[in-house]
């Protein structure tokens, strides 16, 4: 599903974040410490090589709603952007900082030239922030920040199951 917002297209699917090799920069669902982790921080570092720690590193630690850029190392995209997410129950307030890792991350991406960004659903796993929840946080930034971008022109949403898809497809259709 794909929806237009002046200049900038935004679309959802099903899909694995290393493997989205026509998009400029991608986004890690990072760990404060810019490391390897599990789910997205694991298969970007393990798809990336060890190169992306090495970069990353040095410019962490990270707060949450904070984000950084590097360059994509092995994986097939320019930029990796380093997102942390907040932790739902215990980083507060949560959608702020949600709405910040959003913004942070198109305004990094932007600046750096990227012309097409595919975030996952950050906070929505180990974190836990409920999916319904997170993804019209999402969407709702990028709806917001859509005007001001120069360089981006596709924002996509990579979803790993239906369930995330179906959530993240109806907060698109609210949002745009
Ligand atoms: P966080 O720690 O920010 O909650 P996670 O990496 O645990 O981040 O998960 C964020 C979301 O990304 C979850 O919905 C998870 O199912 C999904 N996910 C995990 N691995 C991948 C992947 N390789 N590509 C896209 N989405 C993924």
């Amino acid at each position: 599903m794909r929806r237009t917002l002046g200049t900038v297209t935004v679309e959802c699917v099903l899909g694995d974040i290393t493997d989205q090799g026509d998009v400029d920069a991608v986004v890690n669902a990072a760990n404060a410490r810019l490391g390897p982790g599990g789910g997205v921080a694991g298969a970007i570092h393990r798809a990336a090589g060890p190169g992306l720690a090495a970069e990353a590193r040095p410019l962490g630690p990270i707060r949450p709603g904070e984000a950084v850029i590097t360059g994509g190392h092995g994986l097939p995209n320019r930029f990796v952007v380093h997102a942390l997410g907040p932790v739902y129950g215990q980083d507060r307030p949560e959608a702020e900082l949600l709405a910040a890792c959003y913004r942070n991350s198109l305004t990094l991406a932007d600046e750096n030239g990227a012309g097409s960004v595919a975030f996952p659903a950050i906070s929505t796993g180990i974190f836990g922030y409920p999916v319904e929840e997170a993804a019209g946080v999402a969407l709702g930034t990028v709806a917001g920040e859509a005007k001001g971008l120069r360089n981006v022109r596709l924002v996509r949403f990579v979803l790993f199951g239906e369930r995330d898809l179906e959530a993240h497809e109806r907060a698109l259709s609210e949002a745009f």
